[in-house]
């Protein structure tokens, strides 16, 4: 099971919807790592159409924030301009860094993809390293 609250949904596609270059996602939950309710913009090193380098120094600084503030870091989500809806090695590679760095059960991965015009969250519940994308579910959640 998961959700996604309004208004994060609302807020990712406000942030992807006329981007041209692809944006990064923390996600954050307070009582049920089961439900998305705090999101924020992944600060960037460098973003283009096809790719995106994170600020790793000042996205630690927003998950300590939240942690101040009782909010878990739960999973990280990017858009894909173009409307790919697979996830590139490089996203692989991203994701295994995330689910070994952090000590949680398992981290939301996910991109945020159009399909004719449509937004919607591709999501997967990844547990551990070298996880098999394709065969892990998939939840799709509509923007
Ligand atoms: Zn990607």
């Amino acid at each position: 099971m998961l959700t996604v609250t309004d208004e994060v949904k609302t807020f990712i596609k406000s942030m992807v919807y006329s981007s041209v270059v692809e944006r990064g996602f923390l996600l954050g939950c307070r009582e049920s790592i089961h439900v998305i309710d705090t999101v924020s913009i992944a600060p960037l090193k460098e973003a283009d159409a096809d790719y995106l380098i994170i600020d790793a120094d000042l996205t630690n600084t927003i998950i300590r924030k939240w942690a101040e503030e009782d909010i878990l870091f739960c999973g990280f989500l990017h858009s894909h301009i173009g409307g790919c809806s697979e996830f590139s090695a490089e996203d692989k590679r991203f994701a295994d860094m995330l689910v070994s760095s952090f000590e949680l059960p398992f981290i939301w991965f996910g991109l945020a993809v159009s399909n004719c015009g449509k937004w919607y969250l591709r999501l997967k519940k990844l547990f551990k390293r070298a996880e098999d994308y394709d065969s892990t579910q998939d939840f799709l959640i509509a923007l």
